[in-house]
This record gives C-alpha cells, sequence and structure tokens, in this order.
C-alpha cells in the first residue's frame, strides 16, 4: 500500500515562507501562475512572503489543468498514458498572455509527481507567449519561467522542464519526499481528523 502523509496548513505556510527568501533573490519573480486547485492556497501564502515593503503584491493568475487516463487507438498495442486537459487557461486573444512578455514568471503548484502536468504548463505557455509576442511586434521578446512546489517525488519522471531551466536553477521544490500519497489539508473534509493524522506521523 502506498505510503500516506498529512501535511497541515500550518506546515504549508511555513514551507512557503522557508522557499520566499531564494525565489525573490533568485526569480525574481513579476507574477505567479497559479496551477489549479493545488497550486492556489500556495500562491497566495507565498504572495504575502514575497512582497517586499513599500512595492504593490505579485499578481496571480490561475490556470486550471487535471490529469487523465487515455487509451492508445488500440490499446493492445500502446499503453496507457496521461493526457493532460485544461479546464482553465489564460485569455491569448486579451492582454493576460501578452502580460507575460518579458516578465519573470513564477509557476506554483503543490505537487511534482511524474511532472507531466508542470511540463505540459511551461511547454504551452512558452508557445502561447512567444504567439503573443510576435502579435505584439514583440518579436523574440519571451518570458523567463521558473518553477516552485511545496513537494516533488523523487522517483523516475515522465515529464521533463527545460535543460535551462533545471541549469540555470530555476526549479524549486520546498520538500523532496518518496513516491507517497500526500494529503494536502484542503482537500479535507474533517479537518481536525486531517491534523490528527498529521500530528500522529510526528509522534
Ligand atoms: P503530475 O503531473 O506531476 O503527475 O501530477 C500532478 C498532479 O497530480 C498534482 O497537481 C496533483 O493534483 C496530483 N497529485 C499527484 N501526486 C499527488 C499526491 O501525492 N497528493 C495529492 N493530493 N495530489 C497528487
Amino acid at each position: 500500500m502506498v505510503e500516506k502523509v498529512y501535511v497541515t496548513y500550518n506546515q504549508v505556510h511555513k514551507l512557503c515562507q522557508a522557499s520566499a527568501d531564494h525565489m525573490l533573490n533568485e526569480f525574481k519573480p513579476n507574477l505567479m501562475i497559479a496551477i489549479g486547485g493545488g497550486g492556489y492556497v500556495p500562491a497566495r501564502i507565498l504572495r504575502s512572503f514575497l512582497r517586499k515593503p513599500g512595492s504593490p503584491n505579485i499578481p496571480i493568475q490561475a490556470i486550471g489543468l487535471s490529469l487523465y487516463e487515455q487509451l492508445g487507438t488500440d490499446p493492445q498495442v500502446e499503453q496507457p498514458g496521461k493526457k493532460v486537459t485544461r479546464t482553465q487557461w489564460l485569455d491569448l486573444s486579451s492582454l493576460e498572455m501578452a502580460n507575460l512578455i518579458g516578465k519573470n514568471v513564477l509557476i506554483v503548484d503543490e505537487v511534482d509527481d511524474t511532472r507531466t502536468t508542470l511540463e505540459y504548463a511551461v511547454k504551452e505557455l512558452e508557445k502561447d507567449v512567444a504567439t503573443a509576442a510576435k502579435q505584439a511586434g514583440r518579436g523574440d521578446e519571451r518570458a523567463t519561467f521558473s518553477i516552485f512546489v511545496l513537494h516533488n517525488k523523487d522517483k523516475e519522471k515522465k515529464g521533463h522542464l527545460p535543460e535551462d531551466m533545471m541549469n540555470e536553477g530555476r526549479y524549486l521544490a520546498a520538500r523532496t519526499v518518496g513516491d507517497v500519497w500526500i494529503n494536502y489539508p484542503w482537500e479535507a473534509t474533517d479537518i481536525e481528523e486531517h491534523d490528527k493524522m498529521a500530528e500522529k506521523q510526528t509522534t
């Protein structure tokens, strides 16, 4: 059976706090893109720690991505895979995508499991920013993406992130864990029970 790990709101808060300085100093984000639903709460917490005195809050944009099982056309031959589907995306025709051009954009999610979702997010955002730059007559201008996750599972990844992102250290996981199942507090229907389970783990 897969080991279950319970994470509390306070732990999430502290993981964001402990990671914020690195992001401020290295990523210097102008805006965040939270991948929903797991990225929303960490992004909001992080915003409080990324705020510089006298400066406005960093804007948070939201995208929604979900993974579903996909069978190949011939299930006898092809292995079932996981495909990402967009449930919410930035609007290419409005200023939303153009707003990313030339910016340092921090992508926030709660967990990097197979990396499929993050690969999709980075690839598609890069593609759309390139299209937006072309449309805006800003030629080769791009966005610089970085990634923050609360947890990275130390396992073989199916998805891959751009080499320059990894080489330049634009990927940060607050914690690296084994191949466990993490229960986040915002998924709990009984938060007292959730916190009790978390407490039990530490005692
Ligand atoms: P990936 O694309 O990296 O395989 O998976 C990303 C998504 O799968 C996450 O954003 C999350 O929604 C879900 N997921 C993967 N592992 C876990 C986990 O341990 N706990 C929870 N709550 N969700 C997970």
